[in-house]
C-alpha cells in the first residue's frame, strides 16, 4: 500500500510518501506561510500519486470532531493566517481517498507505537519539546481524545524556589510550556539552547520542570513508555536528568519496576528519532483506514 503523510509544523511542512511498514519512501519540506502558498506545495507533491489514504498530523488547535461543522479544520490559532483553515475539507476537494487528521503528537505516538520505541505495547505518550510542548498519548490502543484534543504542555507546574523566570505562555504565563519549551530556554538564559550544552544549570532546572509533567502524566494516564522528542530533546543528557527527577518525586509510590529498576528503558528519545513526526503522519494514514 502507498500513504501520503502530512507533518504539518508552525515553521514547516513536510510531506512524505511511505508504507505500512512505517518505512518513507521520498520527502520533501517547505516553510509554513499563507495556507494559499503552502497548500499549493501540499497539492502538488501528491498531485500524481497513486494512494490509498493521506494522514494529517496537524499543530493545533484543531477540531476532531467528525459531527462538528468545523470537524478538520485549524481554529483559534494565534497564526492568523491558518485561523479556521479548513484543512481536512481543502485536502477532500483534491483527493477522493480517506484522510487521518489528528495531532502531530497524537499521530507521532502513534507512529511510535506502530513502528518505533512503543512498538508491541497498547500505550504510549509522546512529548515533543520544541517551539511549544505538546503531548500525544495512546490509551488502552486508542488515540486520547476527549472534549478537544488534550493539552498537556499547558498544566500547572510547580515553580522551582531559585527560579525568578516569570514565564512566557501568552494564556497562563508559568505553565509547563511558559516555563520549559524551547523559546523559554533562551529568555530565561540568554543564549540559544544548543549553545548552552555545558551549563548545568540550564538543564537541572529544564528537568526539574518536564519532570513534573512527566510525573503527572504517569499519575493521571498510566502509560507504558514515554518518548520524548523535539529540538530541546537533542541535549540527550537531559534524559538521565528527567529520570532521576521522575524516580525522586513519583517516590517510590507507583510500584512498577518500569518506573524503578528500568526507568532507562520507559523515558525515551524516539525510536523513529527524526522521522517520528512524519512516520505519525503516515500512521494517521493507515488509521483512515481501518
Ligand atoms: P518545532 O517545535 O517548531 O517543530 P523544534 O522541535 O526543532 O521545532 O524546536 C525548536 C526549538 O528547540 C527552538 O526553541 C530551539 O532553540 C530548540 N532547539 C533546537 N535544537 C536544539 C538543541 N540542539 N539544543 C537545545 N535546544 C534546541
Ligand atoms: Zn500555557
Amino acid at each position: 500500500m502507498r500513504f501520503g503523510a502530512i507533518e504539518a509544523g508552525g515553521t514547516k511542512f513536510v510531506c512524505g510518501i511511505g508504507n505500512e511498514k512505517g518505512k518513507i519512501l521520498k520527502q520533501i519540506s517547505f516553510p509554513t506561510t499563507t495556507p494559499e502558498e503552502t497548500m499549493e506545495h501540499v497539492y502538488a507533491f501528491f498531485a500524481d500519486e497513486k494512494l490509498d489514504a493521506i494522514g494529517i498530523g496537524s499543530f493545533g488547535p484543531i477540531d476532531l470532531h467528525k459531527n462538528s461543522s468545523t470537524y478538520g479544520f485549524i481554529t483559534s490559532t494565534p497564526k492568523q493566517h491558518w485561523k479556521n483553515f479548513n484543512f481536512v475539507g481543502e485536502m477532500k476537494k483534491r483527493f477522493s481517498v480517506p484522510i487521518g487528521f489528528d495531532t502531530d503528537v497524537n499521530g507521532a505516538a502513534l507512529g511510535e507505537l506502530l513502528w518505533g520505541a512503543a512498538k508491541g505495547l497498547d500505550s504510549c505518550l509522546y512529548m515533543t519539546v520544541g517551539t511549544g510542548i505538546g503531548v500525544g498519548a495512546i490509551v488502552e490502543g486508542q488515540l486520547l481524545h476527549g472534549l478537544s484534543h488534550p493539552e498537556m504542555g499547558h498544566i500547572v507546574v510547580k515553580r522551582h524556589p531559585e527560579d525568578p523566570f516569570e514565564g512566557n505562555c501568552p494564556y497562563h504565563q508559568d505553565c509547563l510550556e511558559g516555563m520549559a519549551a524551547g523559546p523559554v530556554v533562551e529568555k530565561r538564559w540568554g543564549r540559544k539552547g544548543m549553545e548552552l550544552s555545558d551549563i548545568k544549570d540550564v538543564w537541572e532546572l529544564e528537568a526539574y520542570y518536564l519532570a513534573q509533567g512527566l510525573v503527572n502524566y504517569a499519575l493521571i494516564l498510566s502509560p507504558k513508555k514515554m518518548i520524548l522528542g523535539g529540538g530541546v530533546m537533542k541535549q540527550n543528557h537531559l534524559f538521565p536528568l528527567i529520570r532521576k527527577n521522575v524516580k525522586e518525586m513519583l517516590n517510590g509510590y507507583i510500584q512498577k519496576e518500569e518506573l524503578l529498576e528500568n526507568i532507562e528503558h520507559y523515558i525515551v528519545p524516539p525510536g523513529l528519532a527524526d522521522r517520528a513526526g512524519l512516520c505519525g503522519a503516515l500512521a494517521l494514514a493507515m488509521n483512515a483506514l481501518t
